[in-house]
C-alpha cells in the first residue's frame, strides 16, 4: 500500500486593486437620472427615453438637452420645465413585487383545495364501491 498523500492547496491569492469599487451610498433614486415635467402642458421628459420628436437619443440627462430645446407637445422653452425627480423603477418594482405575492398567496390555498378535495372524493368513491360489495 503505497498511496501518495496527494494535498492540492487551492491558494486563491487574488492581488486586486481596490480602484473599482462602485459607489454604494447611492440609492436607486439618486442613480436615476432626474425627469423634468413641462408646467405648461404636463409632458415629462424621461432622460431614458429621450424625445423622437426633437431627436434626442435615449439616455439623454434634461441638463444635456440643447438650449434651443422646446416641449415636444406646446413649444415652450427648457426654462418652464421642473424637475419632478427620478421617475419609472423604483414604484415599478414594488407593483411588481405586490402582484408577485398576490399570486404566491393564491397558488398553495388552491393546490391545497385541489388536494384534498381529490383525496376526499376518492375516499368516499371508495367507501362507496366497498360498500356495494
Ligand atoms: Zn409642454
Amino acid at each position: 500500500m503505497n498511496e501518495p498523500a496527494k494535498e492540492e492547496q487551492l491558494v486563491s491569492k487574488k492581488t486586486l486593486p481596490e480602484e473599482k469599487t462602485p459607489a454604494k451610498e447611492k440609492t436607486l433614486a439618486e442613480q436615476a437620472p432626474s425627469s423634468y415635467e413641462c408646467r405648461s402642458c404636463g409632458y415629462v421628459y424621461v432622460p431614458s427615453k429621450g424625445d423622437n420628436q426633437g431627436k434626442v437619443p435615449p439616455g439623454t440627462l434634461f441638463t444635456e438637452l440643447s438650449p434651443d430645446w422646446r416641449c415636444p407637445v406646446c413649444g415652450v422653452r427648457k426654462t418652464q420645465f421642473v424637475n419632478i425627480g427620478a421617475q419609472g423603477a423604483p414604484s415599478g418594482f414594488a407593483e411588481n413585487l405586490d402582484y408577485g405575492l398576490g399570486i404566491n398567496r393564491l397558488t398553495p390555498a388552491q393546490k391545497n383545495i385541489l388536494i384534498f378535495g381529490a383525496l376526499g372524493l376518492g375516499f368516499l368513491f371508495f367507501l362507496s364501491l366497498y360498500g356495494l360489495h
